[in-house]
């Protein structure tokens, strides 16, 4: 077995939305194709994947960089020891020869897409989905499926308020019980209203999350804090920079409810800071990395092994995601949740309609691979990456 040819492009993202720091109108994200010499049913079994959402496609570096040396590398370089499966790890470590510690941006993505690509390759070869692979890999009870959100709460220029609550109606239609909402984009006062609005649809605080999105500095974050301790709500996400550890520490300090971070942390080491100055509280505080921004599954088992060894429970753990390859990842690694986010960030965003949302949850179809196939926004886009 070996990979004659690996293919990117840019698929713009269908989201002219906005939250407390970035419109999402101009993203894009980068579809891989890695094509296997291994024909199955008149065409080559090829794994696909993306760099997630929110960060851009990667065009540029897959190009220039990690699709060259994984190409320029022998087959046994790269498979594992049977010759019929690619070894994820060896491969990974391929991909980044001649790159320094430290750094961890865009590249993280980049080979984040590719190496999760590898995942869907070996998952199709073994004609298994690829929750399965995941699970059997990292020898863990899968679980049969994923708790699931609706990640929305939007700003509107018009009829703030209610169009708010239309919104939180629409995902309550569509199955959802769980909610998130943006805070941030104004100021507190009317962030309050905000939150009050919603909670008049979602009844029950505990039901509704907020997220800043990295916008607020300590003061502002505390502000926030206090402002909102009274609601109960379920938690209080990404309140300022990411690898701001002090804000996060200060804030776990005195906020009462449970904290969520770590959405854009790209890399195991900025887990442990985290974990080490960021104040985490065991049982109670919510970690969001994303293995599709994170140089993959490989590094995304460090991130958990590492919290795993300091006493924190993979129940914690509810990548940032909303799309098929967090579900599988989720299921696979049994880990406590993910996000959907209903109506934008196609085609990449959303889950395949084998895969309903009901009772708070929604589970992997039987498709191989991590199903991107058989979601049909997005499917053209693959056929046309793969020339079929
Ligand atoms: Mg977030």
């Amino acid at each position: 077995m070996k990979i004659v040819e690996i293919r990117e492009s840019a698929v713009p993202l269908r989201a002219n939305i906005q939250n407390s720091v970035v419109n999402f109108a101009e993203h894009n994200v980068s579809l891989v194709a890695v094509v296997s010499d291994v024909v199955r049913d008149g065409r080559p079994v090829t794994g696909i994947a993306f760099d997630s959402i929110g960060r851009f496609a990667q065009s540029g570096l897959l190009r220039e960089r990690f699709i060259r040396r994984l190409m320029a590398a022998k087959p046994d370089e790269y498979l594992d020891a049977g010759g019929d499966r690619i070894d994820t790890d060896r491969a990974f470590r391929i991909m980044m020869r001649n790159e320094k510690p430290g750094g961890h941006g865009d590249r993280a993505h980049a080979t984040a897409a590719l190496e999760l690509a590898l995942w869907d390759l070996n998952a199709k070869l073994a004609g298994e989905p690829a929750w399965r692979t995941i699970a059997t890999a990292f020898g863990v009870e899968p679980r049969e499926r994923m708790p699931v959100y609706a990640a929305g709460g939007y700003y509107y220029p018009e009829d703030n308020l209610g169009r708010l609550q239309d919104e939180m109606k629409g995902y309550r239609d569509l199955g959802y019980a769980k909610f998130k909402m943006k805070i941030g984009g104004a100021p507190l006062a009317e962030d309050m209203r905000r939150i009050e609005a919603a909670l008049k649809v979602v009844g029950d605080a505990g039901d509704l999350a907020v997220d800043a999105n990295g916008r607020f500095d300590l003061e502002t974050a505390l502000d926030y804090g206090r402002a909102m301790a009274d609601f109960g709500l379920r938690w209080y996400e990404e309140p300022g920079d990411p690898l701001d550890y002090h804000l996060m520490s200060e804030l776990a300090g005195v906020y009462p409810h449970r904290l969520a971070t770590g959405e854009n942390l790209f890399s195991a080491r900025d887990v442990d800071n985290l974990v080490l100055f960021g104040g985490m509280r065991k049982g109670k505080d919510l970690f969001q990395m994303d293995p599709a921004l994170s140089y993959g599954l490989g590094e995304f088992a460090r991130m958990i092994e590492s919290l795993e060894s300091r006493g924190y429970s993979r129940n914690e753990v509810h990548p940032h995601g909303g799309h098929m390859i967090a579900m599988h990842i989720v299921v696979g690694l049994g880990l406590g949740g993910s996000e959907a986010y209903p109506g934008v960030f196609a085609p990449v965003g959303g889950y395949a309609s084998e895969c309903s949302v009901a009772d708070g949850g929604v589970a992997p179809g039987s498709s191989p691979g991590f199903g991107l196939e058989a979601k049909a926004d997005l499917a053209p886009h693959i056929a046309e990456l793969v020339g079929s």
